[in-house]
């Protein structure tokens, strides 16, 4: 598990709305923008499921995910077609109705001021939330998100356009989440091995992953096991302080580096982020 993986860590858990996705017709984007997006907030990203646009399969999903962590997010399904009921199952799940919320509307009618003015029945939708949720300023697109904050947990619903999604999750759900993230730093760092093959470079990757501390090490193999071996190593750290977290990540690396050359290898380190 990754390193914010620290016991107490705060969970998430990631729902992706959209048939598209299950057939395969859109990469699923968001799920890996938010997953690392909420380890580097110091969340433990516990599960991320996709499910279609269906409002039972949703209300099962967001119903599953507030019994497994302490953050629900949820992306695509807010917009004004008749395929999107995410806010439908998020209320289903929560046992609250859908009510038109001013607020929401209040952005919907902004947005459409700028463009024609009018107000159908399926804009009017979009500013349909669950009873007791918060708006969620879309600043790209029409939709609104929702916030819901219940028992302690939190279920964010977020647009499906990755562009809108991001936007929405840096400017009005971080800002919610740094409240309850720990207070640690989380550093990325990596190098690439060249000429040797990833099953003789494992024991130095396991060795590298005791190092101790919050630490992730994980081998991705990019050339071929046989012929040419390239593999690339990413260790993720997470301590108190930046200054630490580079500790520990640096004597990971040091270790896997040392193990590659003393088989051989060539070795390119990376800088940290
Ligand atoms: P809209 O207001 O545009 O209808 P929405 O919130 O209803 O937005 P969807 O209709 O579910 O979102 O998706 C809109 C588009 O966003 C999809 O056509 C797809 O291209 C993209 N999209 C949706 N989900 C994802 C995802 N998980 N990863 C990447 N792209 C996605
Ligand atoms: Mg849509």
């Amino acid at each position: 598990l990754p390193p914010s993986a620290g016991e107490g860590s705060p969970t998430a858990y990631v729902v992706t709305v959209g048939n598209e996705l299950l057939i395969g017709r859109t990469v699923n984007t968001n799920a890996a923008w938010l997953g690392r997006r909420l380890t580097l907030l110091g969340f433990r990203v516990v599960r991320m499921i996709t499910v279609p646009d269906d409002v039972g399969e949703i209300a099962s999903a967001v119903r599953e995910g507030l019994e497994r962590a302490r953050v629900v997010v949820t992306t695509g399904g807010l917009g004004p077609t008749y395929d999107d009921v995410t806010l439908q199952g998020v209320a289903e799940a929560l046992g609250r109705r859908l009510v038109l919320n001013r607020e929401a509307l209040e952005m919907v009618k902004r947005f459409y001021e700028r463009l024609d003015g009018v107000l159908t029945e399926e804009r009017v939708k979009m500013a349909m939330l669950p009873e007791g949720a918060k708006p969620l300023r879309n600043p790209v697109g029409a939709a609104p998100g929702a916030l819901v904050e219940c028992g302690g947990r939190i279920i964010a619903s977020l647009p499906g356009v990755p562009r809108e999604m991001e936007a929405m999750f840096l400017e009005e759900v971080e800002p919610v989440l740094r409240r309850i993230a720990p207070p640690v730093s989380i550093v990325e760092c990596g190098l690439t091995v060249k000429g040797v093959p990833e099953s003789l470079l494992a024991p130095h990757v396991k060795r590298a992953a005791r190092v101790g501390g919050s630490v992730y090490v994980k081998s991705h193999p990019r050339g071929s096991e046989a012929g040419a071996p390239v593999v690339e190593v990413k260790v993720l750290a997470s301590a108190p302080s930046r200054a630490e977290a580079l500790n520990v990540a640096r004597e990971a690396l040091r270790i896997v580096g040392e193990g590659a050359r003393s088989l051989g290898g060539e070795v390119v380190e990376e800088d940290c982020s």
